[in-house]
């Protein structure tokens, strides 16, 4: 019964006692027959008796100190050049001293519970490398994996580490010595999470994971969503000519209300000859500036409007406030806010609007800077709104790849590091796909429950 309970293939309890450290004691001996590695030959002929300590998963909360006994065995084939062996179990092969399930339960803790080997290392008794190894080896079993079709691909980057920077002596002006980024890949369309990483952040770095994949991969490649970065569109453009681009509309959006905030801290540096303050009206009104125009309240509106009135540079804060929202106005014709597609004509309609309303309004000359960077991304904005496409989820894992760092307390090797934040980011993906079993089991239950 107790070797049934301990539940090493092979191994027999002998007795089990409470040690004086409060570890539960347990002898045991290999109680299968082994034959020579060599040649095969099954021997009971002893040299000697050898008493081992591999080290085993808890039994419960308790940790185990687990005392194995093998046989030295001599070899009884004459021409065999292996004159003795010792006995193994599949649990712990030949100069292993750590159960195969105790390396199977760290790797699973790491990969999948997101704690780092070396907490894991900690708890479970072994060394780092050890953790670190069986992590390893499961993770990359994963990794390794072909990658399914994506129809809507995610690029974006994120910093490895911070940056260092060097002070000149003399001078006393600092220079940046290292910089290092990650260029990542997102599946969008379905449940691969992040489908890769690389160093860097240039266009040949992204150009370079996307040659890496198969030319029927990069066929099916849809739409890439991208930030407003010229460097991932040249990087796209170049590998994936058959796909379109999105921008991602948030950023758009971003941008457009950091304009009216540089038009407000203008307008209020020309009216008093300072910085901003609590106090005064324009300062006031500054998050209600930010918020969309439909989720403000009528006395919020009644307020912004009261306040921009008032004064001659408060026009042009409402005037960059009104382009803003007329160019929020095209970025809403998008299905996820209407319910239905739009078609393009209205889109572009929306935004000549927009091009308009700058145009007449000149004198705010951030609203023509903003302006003209929508129009070199035009094209890729309507893709956005067309197709719906986001790199809202490439944000998300962005948060996770981060996450991880913070947890390792940063990473000192970048193999380590891809290794670890592309496990964390396909989570959720192995999480899926290890619970159709489950689901099958549960419908064939109630199915026979049905009858009755
Ligand atoms: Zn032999």
């Amino acid at each position: 019964m107790a070797s049934v309970l301990l539940g090493i293939e092979g191994v027999t309890v002998a007795g089990a006692e409470e040690g004086p450290d409060g570890r539960l004691e347990v002898w045991a001996w290999v109680s299968c027959p082994v034959p020579c590695p060599k040649c095969g030959t099954f021997s009971g002929k002893v040299h000697e008796y050898v008493t081992t300590q591999p080290r085993d998963v808890r039994y419960g909360s308790r940790e185990i100190k687990l005392y194995l006994g093998k046989r030295r065995l001599v070899c009884g084939n004459g021409d065999c050049p292996r004159g003795t062996f010792t006995e193994w179990v599949p649990q712990v092969p030949p100069r292993c001293k750590i159960t195969r399930r105790l390396l199977g339960h760290c790797g699973d803790e790491v990969a999948g519970r997101g704690i780092t080997p070396a907490e894991s290392a900690r708890h479970n008794g072994v060394s780092w490398p050890s953790a670190h190894g069986a992590f390893a080896a499961k993770a990359d079993a994963v990794l390794g994996e072909e990658l399914a079709p994506v129809a809507h691909l995610g690029v974006d980057e994120h910093r490895r580490g911070r940056a260092r920077w060097r002070r000149d002596e003399e001078t006393g002006e600092y220079t940046l010595l290292a910089d290092r980024w990650h260029t990542c890949f997102y599946d969008l369309s379905g449940i691969q999470g992040m489908l890769g990483q690389v160093e860097g952040r240039t266009a040949d770095d992204a150009a370079y994971w996307l040659a890496g994949a198969t030319p029927a991969w990069r066929d099916a490649v849809q739409v890439v969503a991208i930030d407003m970065c010229t460097i991932y569109q040249s990087a796209v453009q170049k590998m994936l000519p058959g796909a379109r681009i999105a921008v991602d509309l948030f950023h758009v959006v971003q941008l457009a209300v950091k304009t009216v905030a540089d038009v407000r801290r203008r307008a209020i540096r020309e009216l008093y000859g300072r910085r901003g303050k609590a106090g005064d009206p324009e300062y006031g009104i500054k998050h209600l500036l930010e918020k969309n125009l439909e989720n403000l309240s009528g006395g919020q509106f009644g307020k912004v409007v009261e306040t921009l009135d008032a004064t001659g540079p408060g026009q042009h804060i409402a005037l960059a406030w009104i382009g803003k929202e007329k160019l929020r106005h095209a970025l809403n014709l998008r299905a996820r806010v209407t319910g239905s597609v739009p078609c393009e004509r209205q889109v572009r309609d929306r935004l000549f609007a927009f091009y308009d309303w700058c145009a007449q309004n000149e004198q705010v000359t951030e609203l023509t800077t903003l302006a003209r960077t929508i129009s070199r991304w035009e094209d890729e904005i309507i893709t956005a709104v067309l197709t719906g496409v986001t790199s809202a989820r490439c944000e998300s894992l962005n948060r996770i790849a981060k996450l991880e760092a913070r947890h390792a307390y940063g990473f000192r090797n970048p193999g380590n590091q891809r290794r670890r934040v592309r496990t964390a980011c396909t989570r959720g993906t192995r999480r899926k796909t290890s619970w159709p079993p489950s689901t099958v089991s549960r419908t064939v239950t109630m199915r026979q429950r049905a009858p009755g």
